[in-house]
């Protein structure tokens, strides 16, 4: 595989970026080597600056479920765009994604769009806060929210930790507020409260934890910490963050049919652009200003050229049938490579988000049943991929995305290639 452009793309990144990126995994620092520079996408299908093709499984990390620029993504944009691209001011297109988004989900009655999930979630949290007259918000190890100061955080030693900074710069007296509390454990849900009584503002969980492997949780577990918030006057927010418009179009909530009291989404409500967004009931969300004392703002936020493309998206989403095909196709993917047993190689997957994983376990629920030694074998298999042209995230810690543009001979080659590489 030549790579020759992308290196020298890379050592002249480093001169301008740490790390020569913009954003930490991308550097392939978990796997090794040069990171790939990509050229062009489309549908399921990558290009990279040397002209390697990928088949991507990537997709953005979650945000392109139609694949690479979409056609239909692409006309709304470059239509919406010729009016301009900011006004700063209130337009039709707001109006518009959130009549998608609400009228087509039973747990939202007001939202609000922002430019990130970091930012989604950094508002809920603010939210909760102002709206309990709490301060101390509960987080589970393993889960990620984006980068805001009061959720980088890791577990110290112990069931129910204060959290322990996860990057310098974020003051102790932050984290000093961050419960964290290790997934799939009722005990320390039940210590943290008997602690914290009265205290907590808001348990924040990705529903379908997905950011530190795929830690699948029970609906039982789900419901214990819905009923758990109900009975002490906490808020629950599931960070649908990659779930939302993932796993059904309302998401995690949808498909485990339990009500969250503050949502936030990210990823695929921007059809590929900079966008977040998070929404609650009416009375929880009058909090937020103007109508409330909770504020929050934003130059970009509900940018045209960003709603339309979410727009787009969102629509082919609601088509009868999108997510059981976008599930049928992961399945065939998920059962292919379900045959490869080298090195206890397993893949867990929900709707069309799948995870590789070296393991003898069946199951893995929390952050520490992962064995990070396991690691050693994903990244001798992500360059044999990458040189086959198969592009995966870049981290065996990451999960993957099928999505609508996958075609049955992608899938096909892509289990080829996994078989070719594992055995
Ligand atoms: C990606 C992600 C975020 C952060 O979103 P950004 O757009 O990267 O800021 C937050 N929560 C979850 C669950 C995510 O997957």
């Amino acid at each position: 595989m030549k790579n020759n452009i992308s290196q020298q793309l890379f050592e002249k990144a480093k001169q301008y970026f740490p790390g020569g990126v913009n954003s930490p995994v991308r550097a392939f620092r978990s796997v090794g080597g040069v990171p790939v520079f990509m050229e062009k996408g489309k549908g399921a299908h990558v290009w990279d600056a040397d002209g390697n093709e990928y088949i991507d499984y990537c997709g953005s990390w979650g945000p392109l479920i139609l694949g690479h620029a979409n056609d239909k993504v692409l006309s709304a944009v470059s239509k919406t765009m010729q009016n301009g691209t900011s006004f700063g001011a209130p337009t039709r297109l707001e109006n518009e994604l959130a009549e998608l988004i609400i009228g087509n989900n039973r747990f939202l009655e007001k939202i609000r769009f922002v430019s990130s999930g970091t930012e989604a979630v950094m508002s809920a949290i603010r939210l909760a806060r102002g709206f309990t007259g709490r301060n101390k918000i509960l987080k589970f190890e393993g889960c990620y929210h984006g980068h805001s100061d009061s959720l980088l955080v890791k577990a110290g030693s112990g069931l129910v930790t204060f959290g322990n900074t996860s990057s310098a710069g974020v003051p102790k007296s932050f984290v000093e507020e961050t419960i964290v509390v290790p997934l799939n454990s009722m005990q320390g849900i039940e210590e943290a409260f008997v602690k914290f009584k009265d205290q907590i503002a808001c348990i924040i969980i990705e529903p379908i934890p997905a950011n530190n492997g795929l830690l699948l949780q029970d609906r039982m577990y789900l419901q214990f910490l819905r009923d758990t918030c109900t009975k002490h006057g906490t808020l629950i927010i599931f960070d649908e963050v990659i779930s939302g418009f993932r796993i059904g179009f309302e998401g995690a909530a949808g498909y485990y049919d339990i009500k969250p009291d503050i949502v936030t989404y990210g990823k695929i409500i921007g059809g590929g652009f900079p966008v977040g967004a998070y929404g609650a009931s009416k009375e929880i969300m009058a909090s937020i200003s103007p109508d409330g004392n909770v504020y929050q703002a934003g130059t970009l936020s509900g940018n045209p050229v960003a709603m339309s493309a979410g727009i787009a998206q969102l629509t082919e989403c609601l088509k009868p049938n999108f997510y059981q095909e976008l599930e049928a196709k992961t399945k065939l993917l998920v059962d292919g490579l379900s045959e490869i047993h080298t090195n206890n190689f397993k893949v867990f997957s929900i709707g069309s988000i799948f995870w590789i994983a070296f393991t003898e376990k069946h199951h893995i629920k929390a952050a520490e049943e992962i064995d990070a030694e396991s690691m050693r074998y994903f990244k001798t298999l992500f360059h044999q991929l990458l040189e086959s042209g198969i592009y995966l995230g870049p981290s065996g810690y990451e999960v993957g995305f099928v999505n609508e543009a996958h075609t049955s001979a992608d899938i096909q080659r892509t289990v080829e290639v996994f078989k070719e590489s594992l055995i």
